[in-house]
């Protein structure tokens, strides 16, 4: 089996589950699609997951109501062994990218992080993955009974519902005390949706003008449409906006249906992370600037006078 390890939070899905599965099927690995779901209360991650994979094991179980990197990678190599996995498949979270490495040891298994392509080659597993800070592309290989492997979020496309909702079986599991515990938790209160989960992004470049205006324009037109919220790496640099809604080869790379580019001039860095985008909507007041080769709708025009009247035309259709 191709061994996915769910990523859920708050009751949902994560996409990034969705995008393993198309890793998965893309990977030309053997063995039935598989999702693994992890925690407690997971009935909901559980049925929605099943849409999608080939079946679905289910561990709900007090000990995995918080995540921890030990208990996650004890619990994926144990039914990965059990099940004979031909290929681990893990988020490229942050806990994701944490624990695998504990997975692929335990498993003696080659691992493969970050991943933005899976194939076959013959019965070698082919993977592209980025490298020197994103200047470079690799394509690695490797052959082995069980491989492990990070997917990197937002670099393939999301799985649409198989034709037949999977099988759901409940697992076992023996799984250690966790020598790590979390005392504390603080969540930043955001009403906006996550990057990496909006069906809709705006995102604002150095052509917005300054931070101020990246508010009002920017989060303003993107809190009207209930869009998330991106940024270039220059607006970062520049130190207007949080390293998290960076957007491009060294930030995150982001498929929504609608990718809404106010102020940005498309350079190959930034396309990369958003270029596969359904809808590429710019506004730019240069009509040479690069965004447009790639746009699907693009207004030639400043920024500061167009978004002010699409923030009012939105709260109409409201
Ligand atoms: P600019 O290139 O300065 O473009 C601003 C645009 O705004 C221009 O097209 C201009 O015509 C337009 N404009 C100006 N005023 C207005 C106005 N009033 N109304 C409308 N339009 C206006 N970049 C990323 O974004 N993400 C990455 O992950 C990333 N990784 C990188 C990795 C490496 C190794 C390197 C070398 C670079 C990377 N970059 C990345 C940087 C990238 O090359 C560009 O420098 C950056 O994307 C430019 O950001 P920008 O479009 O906001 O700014």
């Amino acid at each position: 089996m191709i061994l996915i390890v769910a990523e859920h939070a708050g009751g949902k899905l994560a996409k990034s589950t969705l995008e393993m599965v198309s890793a998965a099927r893309e990977s030309g690995r053997e063995g039935p699609v598989t999702v693994l779901v992890l925690g407690q209360g997971t009935a909901d991650v559980a049925n929605d997951a099943a849409k999608y994979a080939d079946q679905v094991l289910v561990a709900d179980l007090p000990q995995l109501a918080t995540y921890n990197a030990e208990v996650w990678a004890a619990a994926t190599a144990q039914i990965a062994q059990e099940g004979e996995a031909s290929t681990v498949v893990i988020g490229g979270s942050r806990s994701g990218r944490e624990y695998a490495p504990r997975v692929a040891v335990k498993l003696d298994a080659p691992y493969l992080e970050d991943v933005i392509r899976l194939s076959a080659n013959g019965n070698a597993l082919q993977a592209q993955r980025y490298t020197y800070l994103a200047r470079v592309t690799e394509t690695v290989e490797a052959e082995a009974p069980v491989i492990v492997v990070t997917v990197k979020p937002g670099s393939f496309a999301p799985a649409a519902p198989a034709a037949a909702a999977g099988e759901q079986y409940d697992v076992e599991l023996d799984l250690p005390a966790p020598r790590v515990e979390v005392t504390g938790k603080s969540v930043e209160k955001s009403s906006r949706v996550a990057l990496t989960e909006a069906d809709v992004i705006v995102t604002g470049g150095r052509g917005v003008g300054s931070p101020e205006n990246f508010a009002t324009y920017v989060e303003g037109l993107a809190d009207r449409i209930g869009a998330g919220v991106g940024a270039t790496r220059a607006v970062v640099d520049a130190g207007w906006r949080p390293y998290a809604e960076q957007v491009g080869q060294t930030g995150k790379t982001v498929q929504p249906k609608a990718y809404v580019a106010l102020g940005v001039s498309g350079a190959v860095q930034h396309l990369s992370g958003m270029g596969k985008s359904k809808y590429i909507i710019a506004i730019n007041k240069d009509a040479e600037a690069p965004i447009f080769k790639v746009a699907d709708y693009g207004i030639v025009g400043d920024v500061n006078q167009i978004v002010p009247a699409l923030i009012e035309a939105a709260g109409k259709s409201q």
